[in-house]
């Protein structure tokens, strides 16, 4: 599953999985983490060749936890508020468009398969980390709506921003990907966007 920042790809991914039983990848959090290990060691988030040096030395583990991936630093667990704090949703569309580090992590993404089925959520998983899979979704809401979601998270993130980022740089840009089914979520609940899900799964589509 595929789509923009604060569409909602999160919740519905999440219920997804649970539903059909399959272990929950949210890729968003591998980025997150690398983001918060450049920051903390001092690096500038702008300076590309600072970060790749950087993540040579930083590993993502990714242990299961109640049918969902966690994200550890060389060994550190992180919280939620580690993930989603401010300097991170400034920083991790810049972290993630260096191409050494989306090498790292879609190599790490892929291994994951080894745990079993998944149901992996992120910008470039049909596109790029899977390209092969027969099930893809691109969910997306508009920009009004993923905004106002984001400020009932209490999160300051600009969105726009990071969508436009995410969406021009060089290495896998979020697109729609080839055979992806398109979900617009602007006016689904949670429950209608995952029955939409599971409907296509069952029809095969
Ligand atoms: O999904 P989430 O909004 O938490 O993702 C945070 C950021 O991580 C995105 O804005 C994007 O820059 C990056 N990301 C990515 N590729 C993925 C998942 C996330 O580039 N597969």
């Amino acid at each position: 599953m595929d789509g923009p920042a604060a569409s909602g790809k999160s919740s519905v991914a999440r219920l997804v999985a649970a539903r059909l039983g399959r272990i929950y990848v949210n890729t968003g959090n591998m980025y997150r983490a690398m983001t918060w290990a450049v920051l903390e060691r001092g690096v500038d988030p702008h300076d590309a060749d600072a970060v790749r040096s950087a993540a040579a030395d930083i590993r993502i583990e990714c242990p299961v936890l109640d049918g969902q991936t966690q994200v550890s630093v060389n060994g550190r667990p992180l919280t939620t508020t580690d993930l989603n704090s401010d300097a991170v949703n400034a920083a991790v569309s810049l972290v993630a468009r260096v191409p050494e580090v989306r090498e790292r992590l879609v190599s790490d993404q892929r291994s994951l398969t080894a745990l079993g089925p998944l149901v992996m959520e992120g910008r470039d998983i049909g596109s790029v980390v899977f390209p092969g899979s027969r099930l893809k979704f691109y969910i997306d809401a508009s920009e009004e709506v993923r905004a106002a979601r984001r400020h009932a998270q209490g999160h300051t993130d600009r969105v726009a921003e990071r969508d436009r980022m995410d969406s021009t740089r060089k290495s896998s840009p979020l697109v729609i990907p080839e055979g992806a089914q398109y979900i617009d979520n602007s006016h689904l609940t949670l429950e209608q966007a995952v029955e939409s899900v599971l409907g296509m799964i069952a029809d095969g589509r």
